[in-house]
């Protein structure tokens, strides 16, 4: 979602005269997009606003202006504390507000200049707007093959070691027409995979019902071949959306359904609404729906209150599942959240050990599930150039990257590989075309 609120800013100031560069010294404009998931994503922006301070200062000393900018979660959480603790900040602004940063940039100049008669300090904008920044931002343009999308934002669920509801505030779905004129618009500059983001995006309710309606729509659409969402979460995993797995091809056999935990107590604790029985039937239904289906998953270890017991239930899940993808943390007590002051908090090196233990047996689930891929036939698509001359390389229906030696016509387009390597974190393969006869042979 930071990846595609980022694209966005570039947006809304692309009219302004800005561009995109790779050099933060060459910037005349720096926005820091935070995260204030787990308490070690939150404390990179302090460290990050040092180092800037002494470029803007040095860039100062050479005549020219930076303007230094937080949005993101960690701006909304802590608002105007962040001019408290760096006072050379110019712009603070939520995941909400972005749409008027073409007025904020006007406010901060002002201010910086001194003009509107107080003392430079930055501007603060976290409010809550009662508009949706969606009616706002300018129409998106197609960068690659892939892309994201975003549906859906906020959440009401209320999850007892989770932020997200205080900062991306209260759910919120995009219309169904607003949603298939920007994927035709994407389709139409060549992307075929569109990816459909929310904080909880399959509690998305458009007009004409759930996640899966809108699934089905967006495959009818011309040029898209791939359908992904993310982040779901168990309880919202509708009939609507199941059978969507079964009758849309478009829809990638890979979904990422995060499980948190393997025990009951504990997914209880999290107020996570189901328990691990209901996922295990959910998983089964999808299993079902769509052969080949995999699931990825996160996991968080140490909550409050987790014993040995729990946390073997959730090994035993881990294994159980198969996940063959899965990011797990070791829970980060979150100022304001229910979880933060339960009893019974986990010590470090408890969580330590435990998230050691799980990230071995992952790691372990998706080496095999790799080794498992050599001799299979996968689309992929190919995104990018390989290291090597000649090579390209793209996705498998699972996100695996694969090396292809491919001409570069190919670039942004889908096609068959025999895989035929399997390394730590890719795979490789050779492309197949079809014969005369229709069947499939390696080049
Ligand atoms: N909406 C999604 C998750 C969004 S947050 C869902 O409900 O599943 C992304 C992931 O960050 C979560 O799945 C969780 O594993 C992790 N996470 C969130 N808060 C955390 C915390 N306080 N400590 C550790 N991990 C956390
Ligand atoms: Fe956070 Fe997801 Fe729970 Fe919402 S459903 S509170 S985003 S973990």
């Amino acid at each position: 979602m930071n990846v595609y609120d980022s694209e966005r800013m570039a947006d809304v100031l692309a009219p302004l005269g800005y561009v995109l560069t790779e050099d933060a010294d060459a910037s005349d404009m720096i926005i820091l997009n935070t995260c204030h998931i787990r308490e070690k994503a939150a404390e990179k922006l302090y460290s990050e606003l040092g180092r800037l301070r002494v470029m803007k200062e040095m860039r100062s000393a050479e005549g020219k202006a930076t303007m230094i900018a937080v949005a993101g979660c960690v701006a909304q959480a802590e608002g105007e504390e962040i001019l408290t603790r760096a006072p050379f900040v110019d712009m603070v602004f939520g995941p909400q507000n972005y749409h008027r940063l073409p007025e904020l940039v006007t406010k901060a100049n002002d201010r910086a200049g001194g003009r509107d008669g107080i003392a430079a300090k930055g501007v603060v904008d976290i409010e809550f707007p009662a508009e949706s920044k969606f009616d706002h931002l300018p129409e998106v343009t197609a960068s690659s093959s892939s892309a994201f999308l975003s549906v859906q934002e906020g959440c009401d669920k209320f999850c007892t070691f989770c932020v997200v509801p205080y900062t991306r505030g209260p759910e919120y779905s995009r219309a169904v027409e607003e949603v298939l004129g920007e994927a035709r618009i994407l389709a139409a500059g060549g992307v075929r995979e569109i990816t459909l983001l929310g904080q909880n995006v399959n509690a998305y309710h458009g007009e004409r019902g759930s996640l899966g309606g809108l699934v089905r729509d967006l495959a009818d659409i011309d040029g898209i071949e791939r359908l992904r969402y993310i982040t779901s979460h168990p309880a919202d995993m509708d009939d609507e959306l199941i059978s969507a797995h079964r009758d849309v091809p478009a829809l990638m056999p890979f979904l990422h359904l995060p499980v948190q935990s393997g025990s009951d107590e504990i997914l209880s604790k999290m107020n996570r609404k189901h328990t691990v029985d209901d996922y295990r039937r959910i998983a089964e239904r999808l299993f079902a729906a769509r052969p080949g289906l995999k699931l990825s998953t996160d996991f968080i270890v140490g909550f409050p209150g987790e014993t040995d017991r729990d946390f073997d239930a959730t090994l035993t899940l881990a294994r159980e599942m198969g996940f063959v993808q899965a990011y797990s943390f070791m829970y980060s007590p979150r100022p304001g959240t229910p979880g933060a002051t339960m009893a019974d908090q986990v010590p470090e090196k408890v969580k330590r050990e435990r998230l050691a233990s799980l990230q071995d047996l992952l790691k372990q689930i998706q080496i095999e599930f790799n080794q498992s891929s050599a001799g299979e036939i996968m689309g992929v698509l190919f995104d990018r150039p390989g290291r090597k001359p000649g090579q390209l390389v793209g996705r498998s229906p699972y996100m695996q990257p694969v090396h292809v030696d491919a001409p570069l016509e190919m670039m942004g387009e889908i096609a068959d590989v025999r895989i035929a390597e399997v390394h730590t974190n890719s795979l490789g393969g050779a492309l197949l075309r079809q014969s005369k006869d229709g069947a499939r042979i390696s080049t």
